[in-house]
């Protein structure tokens, strides 16, 4: 039986050559495959700045600096999440505070926002959890009331809309991750676009270690430059600029192939009375990182274990989206208790990952369907 992984690269032939080509020029890092990607990336999101980075958590902790993220400073985000999107608040020394979801999205629920943010809140990172963007307009609206950066952690939502703005454009900033299982890859890889010339220099210059040559150095010697914040090497090669940049030409096509197989699972899997289907918002084009559904546990006989189990052994390679951040014994160790985000825990208990990815054929699909209802009729109540 075929072993179907819950999401996959696409590298095609033409992605090859243009890495080939990279290995073989002058410059294999910093050099001209870095501007290009992102400008091509700004271009297609509509953002003024993009800043390609060496990943989507440097993405994201880069953000967090330039936001101003400073000790004392409290930063708003999801529980349902990879540990990243927090991570990042502490790594400027920050406090992450969870919000609990809203019930039919998943997404961060812009009340209990309300109900978090004290004098001390800075900033939120709302997460566009499997490619379905936040209700923008409503943080948008608490920002500007709360003086509060947003900083969209886009890591799943690449070609997503929003009413009738891309991802990638609407906040102060936005960050992607091209890890090889999200929309496009570059192995490793992330970037971060903002309208704003000022934030736009703040990150650029963080990825590379806070030096800048932007000085006037007639007088001081062609070696000269300075380093003016404390910065990281964050670099990505053009190696991987390369790469993405193929990829980026492709990223229509991957996503209107996640949206037709979504839409597939959707008429299919909303017939089975045991399992609650993805909510789509009427305000927003979902791009489908993930499929989640959650199991309506009071109809069936065994738990979400069981259900994950006999799937795994079907050759579906289900996952779960995801463990609670403040779950995990480093947060724990800091403070962070169970009972958190009760809408948050509730759906962890219930939500399974099934493969999705634009390189699943047809019959990859059925295979996926054909085991779910499989599984689900034998462990029915009904
Ligand atoms: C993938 C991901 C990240 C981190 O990206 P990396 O490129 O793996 O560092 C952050 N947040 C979310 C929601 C993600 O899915």
């Amino acid at each position: 039986m075929k072993y179907i992984p819950y999401g996959k690269q696409w590298i095609d032939e033409e992605d090859i050559k243009a890495v080939i080509e990279i290995l073989k020029a002058d410059y294999i890092t910093t050099g001209p495959k870095v501007a290009e990607f992102e400008q091509k990336f700004a271009s297609y999101v509509g953002a003024k700045y993009a800043v390609a980075i060496s990943n989507g958590t440097a993405a994201l902790h880069a953000a967090c600096h330039a936001a101003g993220i400073r000790e004392g400073d409290e930063v708003i985000t999801s529980p349902i999440t990879f540990a990243a999107s927090a991570n990042a608040v502490i790594y400027c020394k920050g406090t992450p505070v969870f919000a609990d979801i809203n019930t039919e999205t998943y997404n961060i629920d812009v009340e209990d926002i309300k109900r978090k943010i004290t004098n001390k809140t800075k900033a939120i990172i709302p997460v566009h959890f499997t490619g379905q963007p936040c209700d923008m307009d409503e943080l948008l609206k608490l920002a500007d009331e709360y003086n509060l950066k947003i900083i969209e952690d886009a890591s799943h939502a690449l070609g997503a809309t929003y009413k009738d703005s891309m991802i990638g454009c609407i906040s102060d900033m936005t960050t992607f991750s091209f890890h090889p299982v999200k929309h496009i890859t570059t192995g490793e890889g992330g970037m971060i676009t903002t309208n704003n010339k000022e934030l736009y220099e703040k990150l650029s210059l963080f990825r590379t270690h806070g030096i800048t040559r932007n000085i006037n150095t007639s007088d001081l010697g062609d070696w000269y430059y300075e380093q003016v914040d404390l910065g990281y090497n964050y670099r990505i090669t053009d190696i991987q600029c390369a790469l993405g940049i193929s990829q980026l030409s492709k990223i229509e096509s991957f996503v209107e192939r996640r949206r037709a197989i979504a839409k597939k699972y959707d008429e299919e899997l909303s017939k089975i009375d045991e399992i609650i289907v993805p909510y789509q918002d009427k305000n927003t084009k979902s791009s489908y990182h993930l499929y989640v559904i959650k199991l309506k546990l009071d109809r069936l006989k065994v738990g979400r274990k069981h259900i994950f189990d006999e799937l795994k052994k079907s050759g579906i390679g289900v996952n779960v989206h995801y463990i609670p951040v403040y779950y995990h014994p480093y947060y724990k160790e800091l403070g962070y208790v169970k009972g958190l985000c009760e809408k948050a825990e509730e759906l962890y208990d219930r939500m399974i990952t099934i493969p999705l990815y634009p390189q699943m054929s047809d019959s990859d699909v059925e295979q996926v369907i054909n085991a779910l209802k499989k599984t689900i009729d034998r462990y029915s109540k009904l």
